[in-house]
């Protein structure tokens, strides 16, 4: 239990050097566990607010630890943006997302997958022809992604990462700011910044309902992305009344426990079966 809270920690605790015998032992670990293929992708349905329609699922990472169990991504994500292991990861999950997408296609399902990317791929410019070898290598149209950026993730670097995200968009890639609201203000970026999406972070939509400044910045959120022809994903929708009043809003799309919770390809698959039937 010493060993599993050392770990556990070892990513979070703010100051920590990364140096530290801790630290390295994650990194090591996760090499090992791109390479030995421990991460599993879990998929997270998305609907369309008016109609119920599925109409995508988000991408979320595991770790299958071979000791600790299943890791969930705040274990390793701080870790592996920490020491550049993140874009391995990113290339892992954008490879097995795209596979699992074109067995699903070939069973008659298209389903439109995110993907979260760290903050180093925006600033790396052979990132775009990599995501495109991915499509071209599993046979699938780039319409059918949509990569997840973050606000942080621009800001470390906004011409390399405007630069990158031009190049991914010509490629026909969706493009979507992750958690907007949560980190440095970028009103400014989104004006120009090529994004076709903004996804409303949890801590506003959750609230909404009971707290009246989560409420009115959903509604402002709402009316911004609108102005700007952005579609809006609000996540961490947990309930009907929620989803209701997201619908009144104008809201484009939920995503959250009210649908589902993000689950492992085979339950994803048996899920939209039966929801495909009822
Ligand atoms: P995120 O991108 O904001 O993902 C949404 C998180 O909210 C997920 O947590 C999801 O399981 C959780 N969630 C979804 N619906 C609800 C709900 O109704 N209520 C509540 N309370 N939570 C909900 P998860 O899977 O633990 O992921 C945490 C974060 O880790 C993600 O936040 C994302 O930033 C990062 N992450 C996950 N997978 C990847 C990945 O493959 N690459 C990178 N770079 N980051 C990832
Ligand atoms: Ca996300
Ligand atoms: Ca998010
Ligand atoms: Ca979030």
């Amino acid at each position: 239990a010493a060993k599993r809270n050392r770990l556990g920690t070892a990513a979070y605790e703010p100051g920590l050097d990364v140096h530290s015998a801790a630290q390295l032992t994650v990194v090591s670990d996760l090499r090992r566990a791109i390479d030995q293929q421990e991460l599993v992708l879990h998929y997270q349905p998305k609907a369309d607010v008016r109609t119920g329609t599925v109409c995508g699922a988000e991408v979320l990472c595991r770790w299958q630890h071979p000791r600790l169990g299943l890791l969930g991504p705040d274990r390793f994500i701080p870790a592996a943006e920490e020491s550049g292991l993140i874009e391995p990861l990113t290339q892992y999950v954008l490879d097995h997302s795209l596979a699992q997408c074109q067995q699903w296609h070939a069973a008659g399902w298209d389903v439109p997958i995110s993907v979260n990317v760290g903050a180093q791929c925006l600033h790396d410019l052979t990132f775009p022809d990599q995501v495109s070898d991915l499509l071209k290598r599993h046979g699938r149209q780039p319409d059918v992604l949509t990569l997840e950026i973050t606000e942080s993730a621009i800001i470390a670097d906004p011409r390399r990462a405007t630069e990158v995200l031009g190049r991914l968009r010509e490629l026909g890639i969706r493009l979507s700011i992750d958690d907007f609201g949560t980190g440095y203000s970028s009103i400014a970026y989104l004006r120009t910044m090529p994004v076709h999406e903004m996804k409303i972070d949890r801590s506003f939509t959750t609230n909404m309902r009971t707290d009246s400044s989560s409420g009115a910045i959903t509604r402002s959120l709402l009316g911004l992305a609108h102005n700007l022809e952005l579609e809006v994903v609000a996540e961490g929708v947990e309930d009907e009344e929620t989803w209701t009043a997201l619908a009144a809003l104008g809201c484009d799309i939920v995503q959250g426990y009210c649908l589902s919770k993000p689950l492992p390809p085979d339950e994803f698959a048996a899920w939209l079966r039966d929801r495909m039937l009822t």
